[in-house]
């Protein structure tokens, strides 16, 4: 049954990402993105529509959702709030809680129910929410905690949750084959660096620490968000610039990070930028260089010892320079690439430190469906018994 198709759906506000994926294969079988959602002109009005239009655009390349054997449709859900830790067979009551939980994840969550509540009414066939937190729902008290009244963090269900752990689970495991080893004996940091972008300290297997907290703001200097400001920040702006919670909200999230320093938010666009000798450019990229070597040093003292640094994602996946200027100086950490193999070409998962090193060095292409499609078909199987 593993050979059966699984629909991978990633549905946010204004778009539904969709791909076919067959699980015991890295084999694609179809993708696409509808966009526009909602919006005026676009002609897809609501979710269900985009679900009407991915089933077309999928017949146009041949593929009948009716007959194509499709086992379940996977969906990426990016908040499980405190309720879910693991994959979950979607029901009307998972559907009130994903709700439940959109206060948590206002850009986010709404949008994943949509799209369920669409796929659902079009497909019948089982429905699996997986959860974006759910790798770190098993962080230590000690990293997942605020040091905040524990009242308030009760009630109102305050706490490090983390996000992308789909991605963090998927390249720390697939590490584990890259290098050879167990993935129980590795210490490992990952930076999973996108337009969103985080890093997570993963012992054995089990995340120990990660970037993100309680929404996806915290930690990294990201396209357009800031990461860590002083919490200080919000307070004074409120005050000194009049700022009302929704434009700090706006500003911190979608003004903030390359965006807010340099114009841009796309990392090529940001080089392109440097490379013309933008000084706006090259202030951002120091500021995200010098974050992330932030992390990797508190990761290396949470950890304890380092085995494997992998990079991921967009920017950690295709820019060689920005890997080279994290590890640049770290050589006394055993952390250093080799230059030729930082920069050969090639996208497949790769070491790019010396031979020898006392840290690995590695780059991995995310695949955040195909562990989505895997997880959806493994929770399928085991309730199957
Ligand atoms: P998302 O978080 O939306 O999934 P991606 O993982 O695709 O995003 O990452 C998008 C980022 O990756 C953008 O900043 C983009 O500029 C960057 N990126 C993609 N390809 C390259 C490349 N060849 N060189 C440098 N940066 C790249």
């Amino acid at each position: 049954m593993t050979g059966a198709p699984v629909l991978v759906l990633n549905a946010g506000s204004s778009s539904l990402k969709y791909q076919l994926v067959v699980p015991g294969t890295t084999e694609v079988a179809a993708k696409g993105t509808i966009e526009r959602i909602g919006e005026d002109g676009s002609g897809i009005a609501d979710h269900s529509a985009a679900v009407r239009q991915m089933t077309e655009q999928l017949g146009a390349a041949g593929i009948d959702l009716a007959t194509a054997g499709v086992r379940a449709v996977g969906h990426r859900v990016v908040h499980g709030g405190p309720d879910f830790s693991d994959p979950v067979v979607v029901t009307d009551a998972v559907v009130e809680q994903i709700r439940d939980l959109s206060p948590l994840a206002p850009l986010h969550n709404p949008g994943a129910v949509a799209g369920i509540e669409a796929a659902r009414a079009e497909l019948a066939v089982p429905h699996v929410a997986v959860f974006d937190t759910a790798f770190f729902a098993g962080l230590p008290a000690a990293a997942a905690t605020y040091a905040i009244p524990r009242e308030l963090a009760a009630q109102y269900r305050i706490r490090r949750y983390g996000m992308h752990g789909t991605s963090h689970r998927y390249v720390s495991t697939a590490v584990a084959a890259l290098v050879g080893r167990p993935l129980a004996e590795l210490s490992q940091i990952v930076l999973h660096l996108g337009n969103g972008a985080s890093a997570s300290a993963v012992q054995g297997g089990r995340a120990i620490e990660t970037s993100m907290g309680l929404t996806p703001l915290q930690g990294l200097v990201m396209g357009t968000r800031s990461g860590d400001v002083d919490p200080g920040l919000h307070p004074y702006l409120a005050r000194e610039a009049g700022l009302s919670i929704d434009e700090i909200d706006s500003a911190l999230n979608k003004q903030s990070g390359l965006k807010g320093l340099s114009g841009v938010n796309d990392f090529r666009a940001l080089q392109e930028l440097r490379q013309a000798g933008d000084a706006d450019a090259e202030l951002a990229f120091g500021v995200y260089v010098h974050r992330l070597k932030h992390y990797v040093g508190a990761y290396l003292a949470q950890l304890g010892r380092l085995d494997v640094l992998t990079f991921t994602a967009g920017v950690g996946e295709n820019n060689a320079e920005l890997r080279a200027a994290v590890v640049a100086g770290l050589d006394g950490l055993g952390l250093s690439v080799d230059p030729d193999r930082n920069a050969a070409p090639g996208g497949g998962a790769r070491v790019i430190s010396p031979d020898g090193s006392r840290v690995t060095v590695a780059v991995v292409p995310t695949n955040e469906e195909l562990e989505i499609a895997r997880q959806t078909v493994a929770l399928l199987d085991s309730s199957a018994g």
